[in-house]
C-alpha cells in the first residue's frame, strides 16, 4: 500500500494551487484527474481585482492578487514556460457619465492602485470606442491550457498523477486516513470544480454552477495588445487570435458550445470592433459557482475529508491565497473566515 499526506482530487487551479503548496509544505501527495478539463482550460485566465461593471474593488482582490503574481512567476520558472503576461485590461467607457464615474473610482482608497485616473484616448480605428478607455494597472493573464498541460507533464515525471476518473464509493473512511485502492492517505482533498456535484460527500443545495462560452476570432487588423472589457472581453492570444466572451448561463452544466451562445457573442463583439474577422473556434465550461458567490473551503463531519471549491468567476486570481488558507486550516488548525469555511452551509 502506498502512503501519502494528501490525495488530490482535480487537476484545475485549485488542484494545482493546493499541490504548490503542499510541494512547498514538503507533504508527499498523488492526484486523481480525469485528464479532461472544462473550467480551468476554457477560462480566459484573466486576473483582475476590479469589478469593470461597477467599478468596485473585488472582495479581497488586493489580497489576492498580492499572492498571485507571485505564484504564477514562480510557477512559470518551474515548469519553465512562459505562463503570465501583465496584459492591463481597458474598460470601453461608454458615455460621458462613465468617463466621471471613472475618474471618481480611481480616486478611491481601495481602486486607487488599480485604476488609472487618467481617460486614454482611442486611437485604434478597428475599436469602437468614442469615450475612450480607462486603464486597469494591476492585472494580466495567464495561458492556462499551458499551465495545465505543463502540470500535468511535471506531476507524471514524478509519478504522482493518475488519469482516471475517482470513484467516491471506492473511498473508505478511516478514523484517523481514508483509503482509496492501493493508497492510504492522511487526508484528501476534493478539488473538483463544477463536477463535485457528483461527489456524494458534498452538499450540492447551495452549488449553482453556470456555464460560460466564447468564440476564437481571428482579426488581423484590429491589433490589440491590451484586453478590452466591453459588453465582453476581448483577450489576445497572439498571431491575431482573440477569445471573446464569455457567456453566463446560470444553472447550466452542460459542457457543449451552442449556436445560441455564438449569436450572442457575436452581436456583442460588433458593438465593440469595426473590422474583419473570422470565428475559428468555439469552447465552452462550467465554471463552479455557489449561491453567496464564496468559496467553499474546509471540511463538513469527516475531517480527512476537505474540500477546495467555488472558484466561481474568479479562481485565477484567488487560487494562490485560497490553497494557503486551506492548508493552514488542515495543518496547523487554523480557523477559515467565515465567508469562505464550507461549514456556514452545514443546518
Ligand atoms: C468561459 C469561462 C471563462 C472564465 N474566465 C475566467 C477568467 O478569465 N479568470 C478567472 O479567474 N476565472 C475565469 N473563469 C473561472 C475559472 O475557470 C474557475 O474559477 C476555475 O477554473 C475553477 O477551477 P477548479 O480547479 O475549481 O475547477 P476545474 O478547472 O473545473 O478543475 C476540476 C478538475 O477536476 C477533475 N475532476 C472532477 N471530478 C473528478 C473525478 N471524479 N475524478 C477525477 N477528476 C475529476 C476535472 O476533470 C477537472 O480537471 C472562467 C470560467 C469559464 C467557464
Amino acid at each position: 500500500m502506498k502512503k501519502v499526506d494528501y490525495i488530490i482530487v482535480g487537476l484545475g487551479i485549485a488542484g494545482i494551487a493546493f499541490c504548490e503548496t503542499l510541494r512547498k509544505n514538503k507533504k508527499n501527495f498523488v492526484v486523481y484527474d480525469t485528464g479532461i478539463n472544462h473550467s480551468t482550460v476554457v477560462s480566459g485566465g484573466v486576473f483582475n481585482p476590479v469589478v469593470l461593471k461597477r467599478f468596485t474593488a473585488v472582495w479581497k482582490g488586493s489580497d489576492f492578487l498580492e499572492k498571485a503574481i507571485p505564484f504564477y512567476e514562480e510557477i512559470s520558472k518551474q515548469l519553465q514556460v512562459d505562463l503570465l503576461e501583465k496584459t492591463p485590461i481597458y474598460r470601453i467607457l461608454n458615455s460621458i457619465e462613465e468617463q466621471n464615474d471613472w475618474m471618481v473610482a480611481s480616486d478611491k482608497k481601495a481602486l486607487f492602485p488599480f485604476l488609472s485616473s487618467e481617460i486614454l484616448k482611442n486611437e485604434n480605428t478597428a475599436i469602437k470606442a468614442p469615450y475612450g478607455f480607462g486603464k486597469v494597472l494591476e492585472c494580466g493573464k495567464i495561458n492556462p491550457s499551458k499551465l495545465i498541460s505543463a502540470y500535468r507533464n511535471y506531476l507524471n515525471n514524478n509519478n504522482q498523477l493518475i488519469t482516471e476518473a475517482f470513484e467516491h464509493e471506492k473511498l473508505q473512511l478511516k478514523n484517523d486516513a481514508v483509503i482509496y485502492k492501493d493508497v492510504s492517505s492522511t487526508k484528501i482533498v476534493f478539488a473538483e470544480g463544477a463536477s463535485v456535484v457528483h461527489n456524494p460527500f458534498f452538499p450540492t443545495d447551495n452549488f449553482v454552477g453556470n456555464k460560460g462560452e466564447y468564440i476564437l476570432i481571428k482579426a488581423p487588423e484590429l491589433q490589440s495588445e491590451a484586453i478590452l472589457k466591453g459588453p465582453l472581453f476581448i483577450i489576445p492570444q497572439g498571431d491575431n487570435i482573440y477569445k471573446v466572451g464569455a457567456t453566463y448561463s446560470r444553472d447550466d452544466f452542460s459542457k457543449d458550445a451552442t449556436d445560441e451562445d455564438r449569436k450572442a457573442i457575436v452581436s456583442k463583439l460588433e458593438k465593440m470592433i469595426s473590422c474583419d474577422y473570422e470565428v475559428i473556434d468555439q469552447i465552452a465550461g462550467v465554471r463552479p459557482t455557489v449561491k453567496d458567490r464564496k468559496p467553499l473551503l474546509g471540511s463538513l463531519e469527516h475531517k480527512t475529508l476537505l474540500f477546495f471549491n467555488g472558484l466561481g468567476t474568479r479562481g485565477i486570481l484567488m487560487a494562490p491565497l485560497l490553497s494557503e488558507w486551506l492548508y493552514n486550516f488542515s495543518e496547523k488548525n487554523e480557523n477559515l473566515l467565515s465567508d469562505v469555511n464550507i461549514a456556514r452551509f452545514k443546518n
